[in-house]
């Protein structure tokens, strides 16, 4: 078995791919970090998670009913248009304006070996120039 790391000492970032298939998504990772944690070996501490892209997101929220995240994704749209005479000449400003929105960063408490989550709370990765490959940095850290 796997030792565990020492009080206040954690692995260096991991990178946790991710795949998305839509333009805008926000995509359930909560099994995926769960993963890593359990790795990690860690039994009280912090997960943080780091997105290194200027047009997607992190987010915890509801993942009971996957219809949440979609209704997200969906206002999120109808809040930001994709074209609104924009300046960025990229054409993919609201892109950035909805990473702006989100935010690029989490931190879930760690407990008992396992995410300290809420009941009904999961970590949502948020896509909003897809389909692309992408990665969010996760790093465990032990009390
Ligand atoms: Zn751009």
């Amino acid at each position: 078995m796997k030792e565990a790391p020492r009080a206040g000492v954690s692995a260096a970032w991991q990178a946790l791919a991710v795949e998305t298939t839509a333009r805008t998504q926000i995509k359930d990772i909560t099994r995926d970090v769960a993963r890593l944690v359990a790795q990690s070996g860690v039994e009280n501490g912090l997960c943080h998670l780091y997105v290194p892209h200027t047009t997607a997101g992190i987010l915890v929220n509801e993942s009971d009913d996957p219809d949440v995240a979609r209704d997200i994704g969906d206002v999120l749209d109808r809040l930001v248009p994709r074209d609104a005479g924009y300046k960025h000449y990229e054409g993919n400003a609201d892109s950035h304006v909805k990473s702006a929105l989100i935010g690029v960063s989490e931190t879930v408490p760690i407990e008992g070996g396992k995410l300290g989550l809420g009941r009904w709370q999961g970590i949502f990765f948020c896509e909003f120039d897809g389909p692309r490959r992408r990665e969010v940095k996760v790093r465990i850290v032990g009390d």
